[in-house]
């Protein structure tokens, strides 16, 4: 059994994508290709915001947010303590602090409690300017945007929504990676839309922050390329990964359906053996990851043990508080405890989770669990 696997969807749908390759190839327009425009546009309704920018990976796209909004020092970025590293790596690339703010017990996604009380920390005990929130929708959950929004007008500050696990999913009637001010996404192959290689993506209804991110993932052009009118970065999407995607939006619904129902099954099996993912309500998540929580990290390393005995992959997402990376040492601002996400960390696992796995793998799955925890 495969983790998150891949070959299945290609198996499935191998003649148009290999075709859509081929067609680029054909026609060598490798860099900016009428693809990049088409999928662009495509991305753009899907999320209903006006303007869709693409970019190398969703790790860029961050950054170009940051930059668009010029970000810098002597600014507090707030991000999420329980995520992956790129939604803080960014902040200090661009001189920024990062505050590291901590996540709700059951959904894993930044606390508005938590938020509130790390910028009023900032204010009152620094003198660094709150200027952004980033609210990632974890394991393609969105964040509570309705809450965040409040705080963020409140204060003044600009939202980011990392969509790098989100996209497809859905609050309040509205795709994921609309609710930012500025918002992202990664088409990472293992993401819930992700090309053949590195891919991302910057979301906005600002037509000046629109014009400011196409300028800057192509150094920084005026009006073209040789002519620059900031620093900027080398940061498009290739036209081959542009093709692969445009193929791969037309079954991206049936996907998150497959998904949907997937997760159901597998918490239909678990719910009274472990904890599982908080329920949804009326929102969709985009299913990057089925993830639950055990009792203890003992508990948790026994049945990675089963698992692996059983033959079955698991994964644990992620193993350590982003207050705790040595990277972010330096970093001097302790503004709140973050003590779910340190609780998280020790006992998270997620578990195979793809829209083409079965009903008898879901089985095996949740057995190997069931006799490890008993
Ligand atoms: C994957 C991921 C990113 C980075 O995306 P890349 O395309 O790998 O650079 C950023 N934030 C989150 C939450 C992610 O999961």
């Amino acid at each position: 059994m495969e983790f998150r696997d891949l070959k299945r969807q290609y198996q499935l749908h191998k003649e148009q994508i290999d075709a859509a390759i081929q067609e680029v190839v054909d026609c060598t327009h490798f860099i900016m290709g009428q693809q990049v425009v088409s999928l662009e546009k495509e991305l753009a309704q899907y999320t209903d915001t006006k303007y869709c920018i693409t970019c190398a990976n969703g790790t860029d796209a961050l950054q170009l947010a940051l930059m668009a909004w010029e970000i810098g020092k002597k600014d507090a970025v707030f991000v999420p303590d329980f995520t992956f590293f790129s939604s803080g790596e960014v902040v200090p690339l661009t001189g920024a602090t990062p505050v590291f703010v901590d996540v709700d017990k059951d959904t894993y996604n930044i606390s508005a409690d938590s938020l509130r009380s790390a910028i009023e920390y900032v204010i009152q005990n620094t003198d660094l300017r709150p200027r952004v929130v980033v609210a990632v929708d974890l394991f393609g959950r969105p964040a509570d945007y309705q809450a965040i929004r409040q705080i963020t007008d409140q204060y003044g500050l600009l939202l980011l929504e990392d969509g790098a696990q989100g996209f497809g999913g859905m609050a309040d009637g509205r795709k994921a990676c609309s609710f930012g001010d500025i918002s992202t996404t990664s088409f990472f192959p293992s993401k819930p839309l992700g090309c053949y290689g590195d891919g991302g993506a910057v979301f906005t209804d600002n037509e000046e922050w629109a014009k400011r991110l196409m300028s800057l993932r192509v150094h920084g052009k005026g009006s073209d390329k040789y002519d620059n009118v900031r620093i900027g970065m080398n940061s498009r999407l290739d036209t081959i990964q542009a093709a692969v995607l445009l193929q791969k939006t037309g079954f991206l619904e049936e996907e998150l359906e497959a998904c949907g129902k997937i997760a159901k099954e597998y918490s239909k099996r678990l719910k009274d053996i472990v904890k599982i993912p908080a329920d949804l309500g009326s929102m969709r998540s985009a299913w990057a990851q089925y993830t639950i929580c055990l009792k203890s990290k003992e508990e948790r390393e026994q049945v990675i043990a089963q698992m692996r005995a059983d033959g079955i992959p698991s994964a644990v997402y992620y193993k350590k508080p982003m207050h705790r990376q040595e990277a972010f040492a330096e970093n001097p601002v302790d503004a709140v405890p973050c003590q779910n996400t340190e609780y998280i960390c020790e006992r998270c696992l997620s578990l195979p989770f793809h829209p083409y796995l079965q009903e008898a793998e879901i089985e095996a799955v949740c057995g190997s669990l069931k006799k490890a925890v008993e």
